[in-house]
């Protein structure tokens, strides 16, 4: 872009969009811009998504952080006074046999990784365990990315020692994890309150259906729920959707934008009320149990709820298993609590009401998972630019989201006061 801007529009109103909003209205460079967010949903958050249920906020997408590895994040909350506790689901309730010598072998197979830079994590386990105990380990640790193909043993010792439902099997055995007590769009509601007031214009069901070419730019065509279309074609044009939605919208995405490439697991969550927390007696009270059964982890919330969290294959299942009808599917929960906790199926009282959100794609990362891979991509004429928490190091977290809206408001910050700059000396030299 050569000519000076004075406009930025920014499609969607997840933690990204907002942050890249807020950012360059912060700025005195953007001062006086117009700054507009279109968003296809009639909501900011995105993947952060807080339900109010029996009394209960619920984290349906986004739930916690960490304050040792979240930095950004956990500044943001200090910042904006929201309230938050202790995410206490560090403390894993062993159930599987292996989960008991697993830190010690995993810290024994630590120092081998680099020699297996190109293998799969289940592979390198299998190399040095067998088969069987490979499978065995990658069970008791919860999360089924991580038998991916594409995910190598340094990514998959990262995922290990950055959640806090496997840290303890890491040497971050005591990282600190919370969560915020109104839910995670507590925080994007606050940060999308402080857009309003710095005069940030936020444009709801608007979905953006095309980046078309014409002329020698790009241009975004939005739609409403009505079918009106509107084209974007002047200033700033940022898309800081998903890899999976730009492939959607762009079928050369992302081949003409860059040559890293992206995946995505589909993730699940389910949350169960009851009528009295019956899980206190079993001693489970705020602890986590990870379960070779599809339900796979599954969280006692202090005395107030139980839910399940599962990823890949299991998350699919479930997808299946609510297709199948409610009552199939609260059957097929309380069987698989049962065989978590090693009870019967009749010991496991009736949930009197539930939640469950599936999410197609829950997670998006860039498979090359390299710290080099920039915070943001433009298309060849630098019309539209695409960010996302996908490809910053910390894909999959709110922290990517704030940083790659950040950064990239920063980038076109910097890049629109040194074209000022160019400016005012070729004014002040004619
Ligand atoms: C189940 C689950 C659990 C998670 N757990 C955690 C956690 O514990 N901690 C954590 O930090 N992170 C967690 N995450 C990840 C976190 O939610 C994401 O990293 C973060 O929300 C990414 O923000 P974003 O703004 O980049 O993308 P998104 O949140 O996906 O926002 C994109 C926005 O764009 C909108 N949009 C999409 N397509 C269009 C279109 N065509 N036109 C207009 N608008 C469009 C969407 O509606 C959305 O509002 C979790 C996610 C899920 C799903």
């Amino acid at each position: 872009m050569s000519n000076i801007e004075h406009s930025v529009s920014i499609v969607g109103a997840g933690i990204s969009g907002i942050m890249c909003a807020l950012t360059l209205a912060r700025s005195q460079t953007c001062k006086g811009w117009s700054i507009n967010v279109y968003e296809q949903k009639s909501r900011v958050g995105g993947r952060a998504h807080t339900t109010f249920i029996n009394d209960q906020f619920l984290d349906l997408g986004a739930g916690r952080f960490c304050s040792q590895i979240h930095l950004n994040v956990y500044e943001l909350v200090k910042t904006l006074n929201l309230e938050y506790e202790t995410f206490p689901f560090t403390q894993l309730k062993t159930s599987q046999p292996i989960q008991k010598e697993l830190k010690q072998l995993l810290d024994n197979l630590k120092p081998l990784i680099d020699e297996h830079r190109n293998d799969s994590f289940s592979h390198f386990l299998s190399t040095y365990l067998g088969k069987s105990k490979a499978l065995d380990v990658i069970m008791a640790l919860g999360y089924d990315s991580l038998s991916l193909p594409i995910i190598s043993p340094s990514i998959a010792y990262d995922i290990i020692e950055k959640h806090p439902e496997t840290q303890g099997f890491s040497e971050n055995v005591g990282y600190q994890w919370y969560n915020l007590k109104e839910g995670f769009s507590a925080l994007t509601q606050a940060l999308y309150e402080q857009a309003l007031l710095l005069g940030v214009n936020f444009h709801f069901n608007q979905e953006l259906v095309a980046i078309e070419h014409s002329l020698d730019c790009h241009n975004l065509i939005l739609e409403d729920q009505q079918g009106q279309r509107q084209t974007l074609s002047k200033g700033y044009k940022i898309v800081t959707l998903p890899p999976s939605r730009m492939q959607l919208l762009d079928n050369e995405f992302p081949t003409r934008w860059t040559n890293y490439s992206y995946g995505s697991s589909p993730l699940f969550k389910g949350f169960f009320f009851y009528l009295d927390p019956w899980w206190q007696e079993l001693g489970l009270t705020d602890h986590v149990v990870i379960t070779r059964n599809p339900i796979r982890k599954l969280y006692f919330k202090d005395s107030k709820y139980v839910f399940f969290y599962t990823d890949g294959e299991n998350a699919l299942y479930w997808q299946d298993m609510v297709s199948q009808g409610e009552q199939h599917y609260l059957q097929a929960v309380r069987n698989f609590i049962a065989d978590a906790l090693h009870q019967s199926a009749e010991s496991i009282p009736v949930a009197h009401s539930h939640t469950y959100k599936f999410w197609t794609h829950g997670v998006e990362f860039s498979k090359e998972c390299c710290p080099e891979h920039p915070f943001y991509l433009t298309l060849g004429d630098d019309s539209v630019i695409s960010l996302s928490d996908a490809y910053t190091h910390h894909c999959g977290w709110m922290e990517g989201g704030v940083l790659a809206g950040r950064h990239t408001a920063e980038a076109i910050i910097s890049k629109q006061s040194s074209q000022l700059r160019t400016h005012e000396a070729a004014v002040a030299f004619t």
